[in-house]
């Protein structure tokens, strides 16, 4: 997994809002050149314009990995190419005082739109990384568990759905922070994450629960199902190293409790239920699985 650097991302939504404006106006000036048969910008007839204008110097020297991985971000490259594409063939008709076709001038605006909205989604994006992640593992926090979890329960009230939920508590991690220092500790954090979300369905997910705690919500799954699930990876953490600290590894060992959501019960109820069989768990011996009876 990654760890979310704030500042940085806070940064690239501020040059994405600083982008929407800049198009917006790049867009009215040169409308109204066309249409004031004014003299246009020189710039936006080259063949590399996407490159030239702000927005390109911005997007071309754009280094950050995760951005760079984003499917909205990659397919506002063609959009943005298109837009001045399109711009070109409009100015080139204006120079020579050739009519606009409509269907030129519509694809033009059409451009426009699709890559503000597609500038805009990214940002909404990447400003959902940032309020509902949590920075150090880069799974998602508390607030969007509980928004999931509610939504998912509607599913449940309605029995299109059935879900499992696991709390899952790394055992004995106070002495991984005494024996190797609280970085370290951060890192066997994150790496735990990054494992688990590794192995679990495309449709599970993951959310830090608290210090060392996730909750794993299961849907389309019944309580033998998670329960496998949920032992393959503790088994799996068992024999995981999780960190090289100066060539010694550090393995840990996970405790959980699971339980079925049960349309009678609210969220808070089953995260109880939940709770009690991890405790169950614990005092039993640690690096085992419990289901609430
Ligand atoms: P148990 O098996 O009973 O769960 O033992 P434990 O030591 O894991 O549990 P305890 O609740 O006593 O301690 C939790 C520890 O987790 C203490 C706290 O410093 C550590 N911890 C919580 N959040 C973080 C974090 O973000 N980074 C680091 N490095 N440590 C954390
Ligand atoms: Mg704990
Ligand atoms: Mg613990």
């Amino acid at each position: 997994m990654y760890r979310i650097d704030r500042e940085k991302l806070q940064a690239i939504i501020r040059e994405i809002d600083q982008a929407i404006y800049n198009h917006g106006h790049w867009y009215q000036n040169l409308i109204r050149s066309i249409v004031c048969r004014l003299p246009f910008d020189e710039r936006d007839i080259h063949e590399d314009a996407h490159h030239q204008c702000p927005f390109g110097q911005w997007y071309y020297s754009c280094d950050n990995k995760e951005i760079k991985k984003n499917m909205t971000f990659i397919s506002i490259r063609e959009e943005h190419k298109l837009t001045h594409n399109l711009a070109r063939k409009l100015l080139l008709a204006a120079s020579v005082e050739e009519i606009i076709l409509p269907i030129d001038y519509d694809n033009f605006s059409n451009s426009v739109e699709r890559l503000r909205l597609n500038l805009q989604a990214l940002k909404y994006e990447l400003e959902e990384t940032l309020y509902n992640r949590d920075p150090l593992t880069g799974v998602k926090n508390r607030v969007s568990m509980l928004s999931d979890l509610r939504k998912q329960m509607t599913f449940i009230k309605r029995h299109l759905e059935t879900t499992v939920i696991a709390i899952v508590d790394i055992d004995h991690f106070k002495q991984v922070n005494d024996n190797y220092g609280h970085p370290t500790g951060d890192l066997v954090l994150s790496n735990l994450a990054s494992y688990i979300l590794q192995h679990l369905r495309p449709y599970d997910s993951i959310y830090r629960y608290g210090g060392e705690e996730f909750l794993i919500m299961m849907p389309h799954t019944n309580i033998d199902t998670a329960f496998s699930i949920i032992e393959r990876i503790r088994t799996g953490i068992e024999n995981y190293q999780t960190h090289d600290h100066n060539d010694e590894y550090i393995r840990v060992t996970i405790s959980a409790g699971m339980v079925n959501l049960e349309e009678q019960y609210n969220i808070e109820t089953a995260i109880e239920q939940a709770d009690k069989a991890l405790y169950e768990a614990k005092t039993n011996g640690r690096n085992r699985s419990v289901v609430f009876k």
